[in-house]
């Protein structure tokens, strides 16, 4: 046995979590793509099929009220809010990401145009995942805004009396670098204007501490570190003090004071509700719900401190074992700078990614020549980590550059 591989058995033998990978559904592949597609908790095909079979089939209408439908999205936000580091009654679960997306920065920028006129730049992350530059283009559309795609560490200097809202990202999707979100948060707030942040990498694993860094908006998604299943709903955060103002550019009878009152005039919810559109889909959400049962008694903390091993880990193990030159990492070493994925520059990066899915390593090819591997704390070991490397070096020896 190699001496990395010797490492990974004393790590994974002193790692306080690896009990946790007996609650997901896996087999011997090493997943590393819970950042795309977060694993199946083993609790959730049982609650499911309850909810399908005695809820749906058995109590019908009645599971509105008597199984806790209607109330789901604000309790299931509660449960996320302490992963996230918000105290509750602020999240509201629904919908997916790129709508939160539009309602968080839409409603960033009406609140920055209360307190004055000539507010008429959002500024976006110009490196952002697609769905939520298309968005943010959209919603300055709409608010008679002009868009400002700017590099992340640009952000400061772009900011001013003009600046409406910012949108950005915690952590970056395709090379998995942390962005500072409470300096950021604070060059915002110094200019005037909101900040919506985009927590669908971070949330589930490393601390956020959105109510410790006066955060005004956020958005994330469940599907990925949370294993919410295909398509589970987004979050949406507003801080408490400024639900009262909030004012959503999708108001639906589900976030009106009076949902049942069925009238013409739209009233909105006060708290958290004021976040919703329609009727919510349950079946999602309740997966979602049992999903959230693997993070009991789980601190945050302790995850982090896990996925920087992780990832400290494989870069090393990539170090030994690849060829020198043959992959370039784009993720930051700094732990301050670094989510929780290692993201690899390499040539023919498609091709590569095909062999290593094919020998049982999963992770994900993303345009052009970029190949992400995700560390999902509570499921990956380290001996998986050790795996991987070795099985990457084996394919790229295979595909000559
Ligand atoms: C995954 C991801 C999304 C996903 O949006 P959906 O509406 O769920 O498809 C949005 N933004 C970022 C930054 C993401 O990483």
């Amino acid at each position: 046995m190699s001496e990395l591989a010797l490492r990974a058995e004393k790590l994974d033998a002193s790692d306080e979590l690896a009990a946790k990978r007996r609650e997901f559904v896996l087999d011997d592949v090493v997943y590393l793509d819970g950042n795309s597609l977060g694993a199946l908790p083993v609790a959730v095909p049982g609650r499911v099929g309850d909810v399908v079979r005695r809820e749906w089939g058995e109590l019908r209408i009645r599971s509105w009220t008597e199984s806790g439908w209607w109330t789901a999205p604000e309790r299931i936000g509660d449960r996320i809010a302490p992963l996230v580091g918000a105290a509750a009654g602020q999240i509201v679960v629904g919908d997916s990401t790129s709508v939160n997306v539009f309602k968080a920065l839409v409603g960033a920028v009406r609140l920055a145009r209360e307190t004055g006129p000539g507010r008429d730049e959002i500024v976006v992350d110009a490196t952002t995942f697609p769905t939520n530059g298309y968005i943010a283009g959209s919603a300055a559309r709409m608010t008679g805004c002009t868009l400002r795609p700017v590099a992340p560490s640009e952000v400061p200097g772009a900011l001013g009396g003009r600046t409406a809202a910012v949108l950005l990202n915690h952590v970056d999707y395709r090379t998995g670098r942390l962005h500072d979100l409470p300096s950021l948060t604070a060059a915002v707030h110094a200019a005037g204007a909101p900040v919506v942040w985009d927590l669908c990498h971070s949330a589930g694993a490393l601390p956020v501490g959105l109510d410790e860094h006066g955060v005004d908006l956020a958005v994330g998604c469940t599907y990925k570190y949370l294993n919410g299943g295909p398509g589970a709903p987004a979050f949406l955060y507003v801080r408490a003090d400024l639900q009262d103002r909030f004012d959503s550019p999708l108001p639906g009878w589900n976030s009106h004071a009076e949902p049942f009152g069925m009238r013409a005039e739209y009233r909105p919810a006060t708290g958290a509700p004021r976040g919703r559109v329609g009727t919510p889909d349950i079946l999602s959400m309740l997966a979602l719900e049992a999903a959230l049962d693997v993070w009991d008694g789980v601190p945050v903390d302790a995850v982090r401190a896990k996925s920087l091993a992780l990832t400290d880990f494989f870069l090393e193990c990539v170090e030994a074992y690849v060829a020198e030159g043959r992959v370039a990492c784009l993720t930051p070493r700094p732990h301050g700078e670094r989510g929780s994925q290692v993201a690899l520059r390499c040539e023919d990066a498609g091709e590569v990614m095909e062999r290593l899915i094919g020998r049982g390593v999963v992770g994900d090819f993303r345009h052009p020549d970029v190949l992400r591997f995700g560390f999902t704390p509570l499921y990956v070991g380290f001996a998986d980590v050790e795996r991987a490397a070795r099985v990457l070096a084996e394919v790229l020896e295979e595909v000559p550059v």
